[in-house]
């Protein structure tokens, strides 16, 4: 994410600041241009989550628009827990925006999500994150960091954020956007396998005795290896750590001979070199973190397999939303 200027005074802004630091003017990112903008109402949701998005017709921004269901904000923690999964949401809702993706300029289906949280007035339920038909569930309750930490620990991953949960969600979702375009499907089995695989034995083979010998080869995680949707799921949100992860180095002035200054990881079309890139960033920040005795940001092994998965998600995201072609008859 690139660092902002205040719309009143030019002072630098973080993408979830609510307030100007320097000049305590209140801030609206607009996704319609991707920028804070100088006059906007407040989302009807600022009060109670601290959204910094400027407000649509409906009161809400166009973020908080696409939650349909949110978990009940008197319950425990539940309200904190919302507010820091649409700050996770909106992050990554203005990086697929860089390309077009699911902006007020996107004419294609946008996708819908159900906030909830595993603290109801009921008592405790189960939450799974999930994607069906457009529709993402969002486990709020990951949102707090012990909750997510010991998940991480009894299913064995080296990373697990609400970011990273987010970004695989959304995956599925561009899975099926991505169906309107001719050329994707074929495309993608011949890279990542048949989906239409029996997605619950799957599943089932993968928790009962885990991933194949040798899936590094050309699974970014054991969970990618479990099915080609979760391939696909699993090598997009990674696509997106590590674009984000340059477009963070450039802002902050960590620059090369192949990120200049001003750089735009969005714009880069040579997808291996984008990997490359957010790679070595990521590695730099794995030594630096080692300084103080953190882990490390990125703990993965790009092999020539996952890099060549990571370089085809890049090409499609990349293009931009797919515009379904128009038939004779008129439908689409
Ligand atoms: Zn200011
Ligand atoms: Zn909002
Ligand atoms: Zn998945």
């Amino acid at each position: 994410m690139r660092i902002f200027s205040c719309p009143s005074c030019g002072g630098e802004v973080n993408f979830s600041n609510t307030d100007c630091l320097a000049c305590g003017q209140p801030l609206h990112f607009d996704i319609a241009v991707g920028d804070f903008v100088a006059a906007g109402a407040d989302c009807t949701n600022r009060p109670a989550i601290g959204c910094n998005w400027v407000a649509g017709d409906s009161g809400l921004c166009w973020s908080c628009a696409m939650t349909r269901v949110i978990p009940e904000t008197m319950e425990g923690e539940n309200r904190l827990h919302w507010a820091k999964s649409e700050t996770a949401k909106r992050r990554v809702l203005a990086q697929l925006g860089r390309w077009g993706w699911f902006t007020p300029a996107d004419t294609g289906r946008l996708p819908v999500f159900r906030m909830l949280s595993e603290v109801t007035s009921d008592g405790p339920r189960d939450v799974v994150m999930a994607h069906g038909d457009g529709e993402i569930t969002i486990n709020v309750t990951e949102a707090d960091v012990l909750e997510r930490m010991e998940r991480r620990e009894e299913l064995g991953e080296k990373l697990r954020t609400m970011i990273g949960h987010i970004r695989h969600e959304i995956a599925h979702f561009l899975f099926l956007r991505l169906c309107d375009a001719p050329d994707f499907l074929p495309a993608f089995r011949a890279l990542m396998g048949d989906e239409t695989a029996d997605y619950a034995a799957a599943l089932a083979r993968h928790y009962d005795a885990g991933p194949p010998e040798g899936w590094g080869a050309a699974h970014v995680t054991p969970y990618a290896s479990a099915h080609p949707h979760e391939d696909w799921a699993e090598t997009l949100a990674h696509l997106l750590h590590l674009v984000d992860i340059i477009d963070c180095a450039v802002a902050a002035g960590w620059i090369s001979a192949e990120a200049p200054a001003g750089y735009d990881a969005y714009a880069e079309l040579d997808g291996q070199k984008v990997i490359t890139l957010g790679a070595d960033y990521a590695m730099g920040v794995n030594h630096i973190n080692r300084s103080i005795g953190l882990g490390d940001i990125y703990p993965f092994v790009l092999t020539d397999g996952v890099r060549d998965k990571l370089a085809f998600v890049h090409g499609w995201l990349g293009a931009g939303p797919v515009s379904v072609p128009v038939s004779s008859d008129g439908t689409s």
